[in-house]
């Protein structure tokens, strides 16, 4: 879950020769602390800074008592990080993946022999998170490998350890992407009572991995690896879930180049009231979040997400993180001012158009990042940097994956913004067929029902032959409103009203009067005709009389 990435702590948290015993259990349980518990990382590090001050002078302090003492853990949580054994290095995790069945107890895991796990069969170890560990296991039923994600039997009790845990299998089942690892379940072993998430395996390596192999990647290949992580957050967040811990670690890539978000353990629910952290906690990687989350964790939206993947991004195209430093506490007084160096400064291969885009996911203020996930997509693939294929991944196997080739064969991928506005077109088309029915009195008070499309109602409107204070609706029996409350209408009735001020400020007096007008018309030209035919007879009457 939290682990600083070893290249670029390289000289800072593994501790130097002359750093003593004491200054690197210190520094190993305040990591944990954050990893294990999500402390505030700023805090922890003002408390280290203090001990390690006061250990300086001479003083007898024990760090997890001073961190109990500062509130920022439980008595009970300090115990547990004492009996707890630091997370393995870099060596120790590569010798641990070629371990062949056993589990490791220093990994968190439970001890024994375990080769079960509610209906699967555990086949290999494949990594360790904050909370347990993670197994390559085997599901007879569905005949697939599956990755099984153990909570350790430590962490267990603790019950907001465990509503994570419980949390994470949740929120993973909600997310179904091909850029997303899939969970596909999670329970209670009967037999162990160990919890687990199971989990999509991905045979592949982490981005992480990628960066420690070859320092930095080529500008393709990291663009093709955060095209895919933005369509997953793009994915995430119309889910209402927010991952909250994106960085290169949690980014599994496939042999066919698909890059996989991971490890949903900090993600939250956007409209979940609920949460496991306190106020004021700051949750998450200190390198890749925002100011803002490492303030409070609370505060994290999408833009955090894309805060986030734009650090990541950077790293990638680097081989550095945007902010670096020796300290959390450091990294965000920072992230507070918002000032890192362009990127094409530290790759001069690195054009103007990525470093704006780094400028516009890595702003300080989130108001001035890019507010969804699907405009960074819309730019990076304007951009038209991002490899099709990855330069690491053997094309033959790329094109053995179907959603790959999809990829390659289809035209663009549609956008969110694209569907909401193909959507928004579709509604609209179908609003334009619709059957207005209306309702009105005549100038006689007379109740007229008509009916039309709403070119038509407008074009009656427009010649005047309906009243302004029509009432209209979309269907026979359906709630009419005045004309004037349908926005299909409103402009069409704001134009009538606007020519006829010489008539009738209101268009409705304008066409009763017309209308009545032409009544007195009518009746002076029958009067007319009537004066005309009497004048007549009286003529022929007088000359006959005559
Ligand atoms: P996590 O606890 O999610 O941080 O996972 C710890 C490590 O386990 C990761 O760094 C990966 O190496 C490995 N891992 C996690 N999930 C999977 C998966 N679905 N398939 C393969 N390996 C995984």
């Amino acid at each position: 879950m939290y682990y600083f990435p070893p290249k670029v702590l390289a000289n800072v948290e593994i501790p130097s020769d002359n750093t003593t015993g004491a200054a690197q259990t210190n520094r190993r349980y305040a990591r944990m602390a954050i990893s294990f518990f999500a402390v505030d990382p700023v805090q922890v590090e003002r408390a280290l800074r203090a001990v390690q001050e006061r250990q300086g002078r001479g003083e007898n302090v024990d760090f997890l008592t001073a961190l109990t003492a500062a509130k920022i853990l439980s008595k009970s949580q300090a115990e547990h990080l004492r009996l707890e054994k630091a997370p393995a290095d870099q060596a120790e995790e590569d010798a641990s993946r070629r371990r062949p069945t056993k589990f490791d107890p220093a990994a968190g895991a439970p001890a024994g022999d375990l080769t079960r796990i509610g209906p699967y069969r555990i086949l290999r170890r494949l990594g360790a998170g904050g909370m347990g560990a993670v197994y390559l296991g085997f599901d007879g039923a569905g005949n697939r490998q599956v990755a099984l994600k153990i909570l350790s039997a430590e962490q267990a009790p603790k019950q907001n350890i465990l509503q994570r845990f419980q949390r994470e299998g949740r929120h993973g089942a909600l997310l179904v992407h091909p850029n997303i690892v899939r969970t596909f379940g999670a329970a209670q072993d009967a037999e162990t009572g160990l919890h687990f998430i199971v989990l999509e395996y991905v045979e592949g390596i982490t981005a992480l991995d990628l960066l420690d192999r070859a320092g930095k990647l080529q500008i393709g290949d990291a663009l093709h690896i955060i095209l895919d992580i933005a369509r997953a957050l793009e994915h995430a967040h119309k889910s209402q879930i927010i991952h909250r811990d994106i960085k290169p670690g949690n980014i599994l890539v496939t042999p066919s180049g698909l890059a996989k978000l991971s490890d949903l353990g900090l993600a939250k629910r956007r409209d979940d009231p609920a949460s496991l952290t306190h106020a004021t906690q700051g949750i998450g990687t200190p390198y890749y979040m925002p100011y803002e989350q490492a303030m409070n964790a609370k505060m994290a939206d999408e833009r955090s997400d894309i805060y986030a993947l734009g650090a990541t991004l950077y790293h990638l195209l680097t081989g550095e993180v945007p902010f670096p430093g020796e300290s959390s506490l450091e990294i965000v007084e920072k992230k507070a001012v918002g000032v890192f160096r362009r990127a094409s400064e530290i790759n001069t291969e690195i054009p103007v158009t990525l470093d704006e885009i780094l400028t516009r996911m890595l702003a300080r203020d989130p108001a001035s990042r890019y507010q969804t996930a699907s405009d960074v997509i819309v730019d990076l693939e304007r951009s038209h940097l991002a490899a099709k294929i990855p330069s690491f991944v053997q094309i033959d196997s790329a094109l053995q994956d179907p959603v790959v080739v999809e990829r390659l064969t289809s035209p663009v991928e549609t956008t969110q913004p694209d569907l909401q506005l193909q959507s928004a077109a579709q509604a609209k088309k179908a609003r334009e067929q619709q059957i207005w029915f209306l309702r009105y009195r005549d100038p006689r008070g007379n109740l007229v029902k008509a009916k039309g499309s709403a070119a038509n109602v407008l074009e009656r409107i427009k010649n005047g032959t309906i009243p302004a204070n029509a009432e209209a609706s979309l269907s026979a029996q359906g709630k009419f409103k005045p004309l004037g409350q349908w926005p299909e209408f409103q402009t069409g009735l704001a134009a009538a009203t606007s020519r006829e001020p010489e008539e009738k400020a209101n268009p409705a007096e304008a066409w009763a009067e017309r209308s009545g007008r032409g009544r007195w018309l009518w009746l002076a030209v029958a009067a007319a005709g009537i004066g005309a035919v009497g004048l007549v007879l009286t003529t022929v009457f007088l000359w006959v009389w005559n």
